[in-house]
């Protein structure tokens, strides 16, 4: 049979194989009723009944309490830059930003089109390479909402404290990369979004996790499809949802509770970016230059001090079955995600080909 093969992409990332493998199998013919998932109408019982399991699925995974409703929505993660503030953000107020770098900029850039920005905090300093510091000139009290990005997918930059304010300000989270990768306290957040394409399900889809008193006050001019009411009222079917990647997001979901629910999983997380941060760390021919503490567990960018090793370290580790290890297209170098569906004979896999490939070039 074929070798092992390990992606390592960012997003669309890989999926657990199990899942795949039920989806195959019940392609053609979902659960005895001769079609599949994606040729069932949404209004369908069938259909309902994965919508339903599906949003169980996260709340159980996460502990979502009941005043949170969930929402899957179209478009993935990028949607929500337009409708937090357009859902959030009053005339009179301002949306308050961490800026950590190229996510939490696109959606201060896409905020400051319906209202006033606010950059609270910063890590701009370092060149995004540490935590964040707090700016001074703005006042709590003027903030609707603090957006942060707890893990910043490019830079490879993770905050693992939650922001907090003296006020009762509502904490706006983009997890796309880092959603049931380790707990999250859901109280400690006003909303909480996610494209799936990392650790649920595929490209296209986003979940959306609102606090019941933020509903309902959205700008005049907010598009139906974007008010978070109005997907609330409609139960996610304001139009027709991408029902098969919630079918398969209900799969993740499945899977993510079979390996012992979100702490279980966490603890891999940490085993399996210990070990390669461990490598990158010894290496005398690479280098991660993030603070140590504020390191991503979901993606490893690592670097050649020698550029010119970089284009043979890559094909090497494509010829290994090692996939998509270039670093993204505005940082360059290398990078690994290393999201929930990564197993740890995958990171072993890449840490035994880095040594090698340092002994063959020092
Ligand atoms: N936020 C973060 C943190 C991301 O990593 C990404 C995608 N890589 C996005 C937002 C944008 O997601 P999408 O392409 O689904 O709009």
């Amino acid at each position: 049979g074929a070798e092992a093969v390990y992606n390592f992409c960012s997003g669309p990332a890989m999926l657990p194989a199990p899942v795949l493998a039920q989806a195959q199998r019940e392609l053609t013919d979902y659960q005895g009723h001769g079609v599949s998932v994606m040729e069932l109408s949404h209004r369908s019982e069938e259909f309902l009944a994965i919508l339903h399991s599906a949003e169980h699925g996260l709340r159980s995974l996460m502990h979502i309490p009941d005043h949170y409703h969930v929402l899957f929505t179209s478009g993935g993660a990028s949607p929500q830059f337009s409708a937090v503030p357009l859902n959030l953000l009053s005339s009179g107020g301002a949306a308050g930003f961490i800026n950590t770098g190229y996510w939490s900029q696109k959606a201060m850039a896409e905020a400051a089109r319906f209202g006033r920005v606010v950059e609270v905090a910063s890590s701009a300093d370092s060149a995004f390479k540490s935590l964040p510091v707090w700016l001074s000139g703005f006042q709590t009290n003027e903030l609707d909402y603090l957006h942060y990005t707890p893990n910043e997918t490019i830079g490879g930059v993770e905050l693992f404290e939650v922001p907090e304010l003296p006020t009762d300000t509502p904490l706006v989270a983009d997890m796309s990369s880092c959603i049931l990768s380790r707990p999250f306290d859901v109280e400690q957040f006003g909303l909480i979004y996610a494209g799936a394409q990392k650790n649920i399900g595929p490209a296209g889809l986003g979940v959306v996790i609102v606090r019941e008193d933020l509903l309902g006050s959205a700008q005049a001019q907010c598009p139906r499809l974007l008010n978070y009411q109005t997907l609330v009222e409609a139960r996610s079917m304001a139009n027709t949802p991408p029902t098969f990647a919630i079918y398969l997001a209900d799969l993740v979901f499945q899977w993510c509770s079979a390996q012992g629910g979100v702490p279980t999983l966490a603890k891999h997380n940490l085993a399996k970016s210990d070990m390669l941060y461990d490598v990158i760390d010894r290496s005398s021919i690479l280098f991660n230059d993030i603070e140590p503490k504020a390191r991503s567990r979901m993606n490893v960018p690592f670097f050649f001090h020698d550029k010119n090793l970089e284009s043979s370290f890559l094909a090497g580790a494509q010829r290994r079955g090692l996939l998509n290890l270039a670093g993204h297209r505005s940082a360059g170098g290398c990078r690994a995600s290393i999201y929930n569906a990564m197993p740890l004979a995958g990171v072993q896999a890449l840490t035994d080909y880095m040594i090698e490939f340092e002994n063959t070039h020092v």
